[in-house]
């Protein structure tokens, strides 16, 4: 029997569940158990080669997002099940049984989260809790939660405070919108908002999860933030043990990331992209990560399409995908969801690749311009299409995230997405789709 610890959500548990395939562990040889110490991958050959590529049904990877935020431990294990009668025993269409125990099981799964997501957004109440050290007023927030969904809830509030900051506490996971930046931590016992010290000890939690040694900047941030005032900051006793700590910590991400924090190649296409991208004002984008890109676009202010979008949308997807899709900008829902393809024009993508017979979670999915462009036709806002001049000043964005992913194969889906990156001289409906030694452009509708 294997014991295999299945992480701290669905993307560990897709990698543990992965090797396990790979290997043809078989469910009833398999015991999840979160935490554990003789974990699979600590000690197990199946941690030396790459884990198997799957093709598996959009509509699982949906749905096992959805369970794997349940509070039940036995999600897990009934997750593998369906995958490896998915994967392995061929059963493609299993999830269109809905008389099957697993399938009915997963669904109701599923629901419960999807409720407990809906009923955060209905009663989860802020409170004011205090002032940073800046004068910006922080708000607090208890819930209660049965299942892990408090990350996926968090988008929610997000677009509907973008304007404040605030924290969501709960037992099973907290979620903080500081300084307009998303970021979660583990789970609190008890309620902190009524207690000041409580608080306080959080702050420090969180400001110690926000850290970044590899960005760390000693001088600017102490002209920011001078030392005199770091009496008064509960976090401001760490900043000497994470500043002592921060060279071995940077070493330790890198050793963690690997490709992802190595320089893209200075020769070919993706030399000139990096050199595209260190153009100011985004220069900072071309040595950021995938994460920090995406809260950057989050304060872009390049052009007047963030005024009358929710939120940005920047790109999803692994940060070493082979394969790179860019459209054109985000819909109306995608706009509010605050990701990439999640709209009718993704749904159309998903099938196109499931007939592909791709993953695509395995994708990386973008946009040319990471703000929705719209116009009120009544209750409506439709879709305009972006100008020149907004495609220009998005394209620093794209080619970050293009020189950090480095795909082998890259998909330009419409015109938008050919002028950002072949430039004006491209014209689909002349040139039509073009097949190029690494790019590849199809008219997309
Ligand atoms: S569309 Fe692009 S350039 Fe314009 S504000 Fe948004 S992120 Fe910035």
């Amino acid at each position: 029997m294997r014991r295999v610890d299945p992480g701290k959500g669905f993307e560990s548990w897709r990698q543990a569940a992965r090797s396990l395939l790979a290997e043809g562990v078989a469910p009833g040889e398999v015991m999840w158990e979160p935490g554990t110490t003789a974990s699979l991958f600590g000690e197990s050959e199946v941690a030396a080669g790459p884990p198997a590529k799957l093709s598996v049904p959009p509509a699982f990877v949906e749905l096992a997002r959805e369970v794997a935020c349940h509070g039940d431990s036995r999600r897990w294990a009934l997750l593998y099940r369906l995958l490896w009668r998915i994967a392995r025993l061929g059963e493609r269409s299993l999830l269109e049984i809905a008389s099957d125990p697993d399938v009915a099981k997963a669904r109701l799964m599923a629901k419960n989260v999807r409720r407990e997501i809906h009923k955060m957004h209905a009663f989860v109440r802020f409170r004011k809790a205090g002032e940073d050290e800046g004068g910006r007023e922080r708000f607090v927030a208890w819930f209660e939660p049965d299942h892990f969904s408090v990350d996926s809830a968090a988008p929610f509030f997000r677009n509907r405070f973008a304007n404040m900051d605030w924290s969501i506490f709960t037992p099973k996971g907290c979620a903080h919108w500081i300084g307009g930046e998303l970021s979660f931590t583990g789970g609190v016992e008890k309620n902190p908002c009524d207690d000041p010290d409580a608080l306080e000890a959080i702050w420090r939690t969180y400001y110690r999860s926000i850290f970044n040694p590899a960005r760390l900047k000693l001088k600017a941030m102490q002209g920011e933030m001078p030392k005199r005032y770091w009496k008064n900051l509960p976090e401001a006793e760490l900043i000497e043990e994470l500043t002592r700590t921060s060279g071995a910590r940077t070493e330790g991400m890198i050793a963690e990331e690997g490709r992802a924090v190595r320089p893209a190649p200075r020769n070919g296409y993706l030399g000139r992209l990096q050199e595209l991208s260190e153009a100011p004002p985004m220069k900072d984008a071309a040595s950021a990560s995938l994460v920090e890109i995406a809260r950057m676009v989050q304060a872009c202010r390049h052009c007047p399409l963030w005024e009358h979008a929710t939120c940005a949308v920047a790109g999803e997807g692994p940060g070493n995908a082979r394969i790179m899709i860019v459209g054109e900008q985000p819909g109306d829902r995608e706009d509010l969801e605050g990701r990439p393809f999640v709209g009718p024009a993704g749904k159309l993508l998903d099938k196109a690749l499931a007939e592909a017979g791709l993953d695509r979670t395995g994708i990386y999915v973008t946009n040319a311009v990471k703000h929705f462009k719209w116009t009120p036709r009544g209750k409506l806002r439709l879709h305009q299409k972006p100008a020149a001049g907004e495609i220009d000043a998005c394209k620093p964005w794209l080619l970050a995230e293009l020189t950090k992913v480095a795909p082998d194969v890259l998909i330009l889906l419409g015109g938008t997405a050919a002028r950002s990156l072949l430039g004006a001289g491209y014209k689909s409906r002349k040139h039509g789709a073009l097949w190029m030694p690494r790019i590849w452009h199809h008219g997309w509708c």
